[in-house]
Order: C-alpha cells, then sequence, then structure tokens
C-alpha cells in the first residue's frame, strides 16, 4: 500500500504524465468530463463523469482505412497506429466492469484490433466511491464500491489518496513513480470501505436486483404486454445509449475527401429508427421494438450468452440523463412481477 497527501497530488500527476499521456476526470462547467492532465487542472469532487471511460477503447468516431483513387486502380491503405501507452485515473468501479463486458464482444474471434490495439496500452486506476450517487445501483451486480477492480486502486481518506497495485502493470506503474509515494498502512483504507459499503447499503436502489430476470425464458420476455406501457413514453432520443459505459452498438459509413474516401465508424444506438437498416427496410420498425432490443440486450440475451453476466454495471447515467425518466431499473421492476 502507498500514500500521498491530496495537497500533493498535482506532483503525482505530474510524475505519471513526464513518461505517459494521463487522463483524469476533471470538471466542465457544471459537469465531470475525463481530459489530458496539464500543469493546473485539478480533480473533479463529482462522483462520476458525465460520458463514461469506454470512450477511450471505444471512440465516439474512428478512421478505420482510407481508400484512394489511382487512375483506375484502388489503393487500400491501413491507417492503424501503435497506440502509445497511457493511464487513466480515478475510474469509478461500474466503469471499470463495463470494460470486462465490452472485452466480450470486441476482444472474442473476430477481434476488434482497433479496440486491443488501446486496451493493451491502457493501465487503469480505479477510485473508490466515498460519495455515491442516490442513482447508483452498481451492488446489483456485485461489483464492489468501495474496492474497485483496475490495474491500480485509489481510495481517498481525509486528505491522502492511497494507492495499492492490482496487476503486473499497476506495479510497473507505481514502481516508476519511486519516493512521489510513500509506504503507507492499509487500515485507513479498511476504513474507508467500511465506510463506502455503509453508504451503499442506504441509497435508495440498494435492493435492486436483476436476478428475477432469469426466472422467466428469452420468449416469455419478449412477449411481455409491458413493453408496450414501458416504451410508450420513450422518444428515441438515444441518449441512454451515448452515456452508457456498457452499449457498443455503431455505424460504418464513408467520408468523401475529394480524392478518395475515409471509412470510420461512429457510434449508434439501437434506439434510432434508422439504426441497421439495409435495403429492404429496418427489421426493428416501431419504438416499441426498438426499446425492447435495449433491454432484452441487457438482461437477457448478453447474459444468456456470457455465463449470466449481465450487460449493465449500475453506473446509473441512464436513470440521471432520461427525459422521460424511464431506465433499466423502471425495466426489470415491470419485467420481473410479470414474471
Ligand atoms: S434516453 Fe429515454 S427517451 Fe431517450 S431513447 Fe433512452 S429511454 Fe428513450
Ligand atoms: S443501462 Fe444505465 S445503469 Fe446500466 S450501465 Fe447503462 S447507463 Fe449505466
Amino acid at each position: 500500500m502507498k500514500k500521498i497527501s491530496m495537497s500533493q497530488i498535482d506532483s503525482l500527476f505530474k510524475a505519471i504524465a513526464e513518461n505517459e499521456a494521463l487522463y483524469i476526470p476533471t470538471d466542465k462547467g457544471d459537469i465531470a468530463e475525463f481530459a489530458k492532465y496539464e500543469d493546473g487542472m485539478t480533480l473533479t469532487e463529482k462522483y462520476n463523469t458525465n460520458r463514461s471511460a469506454k470512450d477511450f477503447f471505444f471512440p465516439q468516431t474512428e478512421n478505420l482505412y482510407d481508400i484512394r483513387m489511382n487512375g483506375l486502380k484502388l489503393e487500400i491503405k491501413d491507417t492503424r497506429k501503435e497506440c502509445e501507452d497511457f493511464v487513466v485515473f480515478g475510474v469509478r468501479g461500474c466503469d471499470v466492469r463495463a470494460f470486462d463486458i465490452l472485452d466480450r464482444v470486441f476482444l472474442v474471434d473476430p477481434i476488434d484490433t482497433y479496440y486491443k490495439n488501446r486496451r493493451s496500452h491502457a493501465t487503469i486506476i480505479s477510485l473508490a466511491c466515498n460519495r455515491p450517487e442516490e442513482t447508483c445501483f452498481c451492488n446489483a451486480f456485485g461489483i464492489d464500491a468501495s474496492d474497485p477492480n483496475g490495474d491500480i486502486t485509489a481510495w481517498k481518506h481525509g486528505d491522502t489518496l492511497y494507492m495499492d497495485a492490482k496487476t503486473e502493470k499497476g506495479e510497473a506503474l507505481i514502481a516508476k513513480l519511486g519516493t512521489v509515494l510513500e509506504d503507507a498502512d492499509t487500515a485507513p483504507v479498511e476504513e474507508v470501505k467500511s465506510a463506502v459499503k455503509t453508504v451503499m447499503s442506504k441509497l435508495p436502489l440498494a435492493n435492486t436486483s436483476f436476478e428475477g430476470m432469469k426466472q422467466s425464458d428469452l420468449l416469455a420476455h419478449f412477449k411481455n404486454e409491458k413493453w408496450a406501457g414501458l416504451s410508450e413514453s420513450c422518444i428515441g432520443c438515444g441518449t441512454c445509449t451515448f452515456v452508457c459505459p456498457t452499449c457498443q452498438c455503431y455505424d460504418i459509413r464513408e467520408f468523401d475527401t475529394g480524392n478518395g474516401v475515409k471509412k470510420f465508424r461512429c457510434w449508434d444506438s439501437c434506439m434510432y429508427s434508422d439504426f441497421t437498416k439495409m435495403a429492404h427496410g429496418n427489421p426493428r420498425t416501431s419504438q416499441l421494438e426498438r426499446f425492447r432490443q435495449r433491454f432484452m440486450h441487457k438482461l437477457v440475451y448478453y447474459p444468456d450468452n456470457n455465463d449470466g453476466i449481465f450487460g449493465c454495471v449500475g453506473c446509473g447515467r441512464c436513470i440521471a440523463k432520461c427525459p422521460i425518466s424511464m431506465n433499466i431499473v423502471k425495466v426489470e421492476k415491470a419485467l420481473e412481477v410479470e414474471a
């Protein structure tokens, strides 16, 4: 276990940023977002970022390859470059678990090399949630907000930041930091863990459970009459999918550069009426079908294909952001009662 005074945290950030790019959650107006560390940048006091940490591995848009015209011939240029090593500080336990969910999509055959490149060059420093929000329910998925996974886990206790390496990458980073960090006792961290667990147990959604979803089979959930009422007010804005750390739908498009084409991918949303639209039309023609797809994917299809693991991490972003106050907890409650 290592420690540093919070008043000295700039020296920790500077020491990391000397060797590799460092990203920290910082205030941007009323919200917090991850940003590349620069001198003078301060760590947010907010519990979580507006957009999740999935952006580091699955960015909103990225170039896949270029196509150029050379006379009558087409030349395809591979635009991939080896990613530089980077460190992300302050990732909450829910977002760290989301990486595991994305890994089961992008790192299975055929491996997504764009995603893998970034994943293999990142070191994650997670941060325990001293002040979880009323919208948090990560404990429903067995995530421990008081002791999140990551290459290094960090805890704030008063004016001190404690850090403990959990992987070889984490140990290597701590070794590089040398005397910036001091050796520390584990007792204060145990105090923080206990305090966070107490707070978590008192949150409004503390007793949320999704296990009831496993009592009914896929078809019963699919045909449930509650979908009509649940989806009735959904305006198909896609906000829930874009803030979600586990949503991974994308589209592949072309940009005409004048003498060629840039092939790129960008986030898409299963809530949109033109999502996966093909020559014959769209396979899901009503908002009910699109709404059902999003929640069936997270609560039924994904666990069916991934050892029972749900495709949600309880970050609460969709609860906080949906303009009609619809969210995955309401869906689960409605479906479970029906089951
Ligand atoms: S954020 Fe709410 S209204 Fe918008 S697509 Fe999602 S469920 Fe529908
Ligand atoms: S569905 Fe909602 S609570 Fe679950 S991971 Fe996505 S944004 Fe977070």
